[in-house]
């Protein structure tokens, strides 16, 4: 007791420390010291007590600022008495978890969860794994539903054991040391030499709660064996790139009687060179003449049935859309449909010769205001 050290020293902090500072000097000493990080050094496990204790009373505005006056005698009265006792003799840690944030993360790690860890009864029936899978077909395709050939490996029951991983004619038998449980209770010692009661995994059995003692040869005695699977997947119609299918019951295998997983079935679709989709909508532009929109015309408008015939009225603006309902995106696992929206795009010609260039200023010389109220609009400005 004669050569305990300053409290301040420990920590390695001034006189007069901030709070603030005072818990970041004490988290990293936390962090060098503790026990569970020092298995069995006893070194660092006086640190560590030297510290808690440290911090302990500094922390405490009361503790210390009586510390800060009359030293240990301030803190605790038989201290200099010549008796072991109060601070230092402890074995259990007082210290309030509380307003530490990442502190009591760091604590949760350090134990595994606190005792509260319960782990499944290994003989319990379980779901098989999931397996995830993806497919990419075409912009009509998820259009109009399609099929299509999947493989994949997954986990099915062995047939020669029918999954009890015991060879033909004998059975599993119960773990003797953790009866079936799979996990048997283990008491230890964590921070400041608390006990602490840990529930780890049987090392008898592995954690199955049973001992094969001739293992299945087909299977090694796992229950299941890899196999692939090929199967004809039907996409419907209306599917839309990212989502996903999932097949309730061709995943791996249960164990213990549990049911399949599922078959989850990621969708990508390509991109069509004219048609964008917005939902169950389709969007794409049609390129007409200058021609067909001054004086109207029947136009054909790729749609995902094929080419539809459709009447523009006379005096069709560039960029007009057209809407044709019904004709979009069926709705997945409904009867309706979306709309297809088709934009104009006036086409303006090129390389014209002499003759046609005369020919198409003579006609736009005869234009006035009445062909075109935003030419009025311009001649009236520059009145
Ligand atoms: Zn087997
Ligand atoms: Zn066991």
């Amino acid at each position: 007791m004669a050569d305990k050290r300053d409290y301040y020293e420990v920590l390695g902090v001034q006189k007069g420390v901030s709070d603030d500072d005072l818990k970041k000097a004490y988290r990293a000493m936390v962090k060098k010291y503790h026990p569970d990080l020092h298995p069995d050094d006893k070194d660092a496990e006086e640190k560590m007590k030297e510290v808690n204790e440290a911090y302990d009373v500094l922390s405490n505005k009361d503790k210390r600022a009586r510390y800060d006056q009359f030293g240990f005698a301030g803190i605790d009265p038989s201290y200099g008495a010549g008796q072991q006792g109060g601070y230092g003799g402890g074995t259990t840690f007082t210290g309030d978890f509380s307003g530490f944030g990442d502190l009591g993360d760091l604590f949760e790690g350090f134990f595994g969860g606190f005792g509260g860890q319960t782990r499944t009864n290994p003989n319990a029936p379980r779901k098989g794994q999931d397996i995830r899978t993806s497919v990419q077909i075409s912009f009509l395709e998820a259009c109009k539903g399609t099929g299509v050939d999947i493989r994949v490996n997954r986990a099915e029951r062995c047939p020669d054991c029918s999954g009890s991983g015991a060879r033909a004619g004998t059975s599993a038998e119960t773990c003797p040391k953790c009866h079936g449980t799979g996990s048997v209770k283990e008491t230890r010692r964590g921070m400041m030499n608390m006990l602490i009661q840990q529930v780890v995994q049987c090392d008898r059995c592995g954690g199955k709660g049973k001992i094969i003692a001739s293992p299945c040869q087909s299977c090694g005695g796992t229950g299941s064996v890899r196999r692939v699977l090929s199967k004809n997947v039907n996409i419907p119609q209306g599917i839309d790139d990212g989502q996903t299918l999932r097949i309730t019951g061709e995943g791996d295998c249960g164990t213990n009687g549990g049911p399949n997983g599922d078959l989850i079935i990621k969708v990508n679709v390509k991109p069509h060179d004219i048609f964008e989709r917005e939902g169950f909508d389709i969007y794409s532009e049609v390129p007409i003449s200058y021609m067909q929109a001054a004086l109207g015309d029947e136009i054909l408008i790729p749609t995902i049935d094929g080419n539809v015939r459709y009447r523009i009225p006379a005096g069709t603006q560039n960029g007009d859309t057209f809407h044709l309902r019904g004709q979009g995106v069926p709705r997945l696992y409904r009867s309706t449909r979306g709309d297809h929206h088709a934009t104009v795009r006036v086409t303006v010609p090129k390389n014209l010769t002499r003759k046609q260039a005369d020919l198409l200023k003579a006609f736009n010389d005869s234009l006035d205001d009445r062909n075109d109220p935003s030419r009025k609009k311009f001649s009236d400005l520059f009145k």
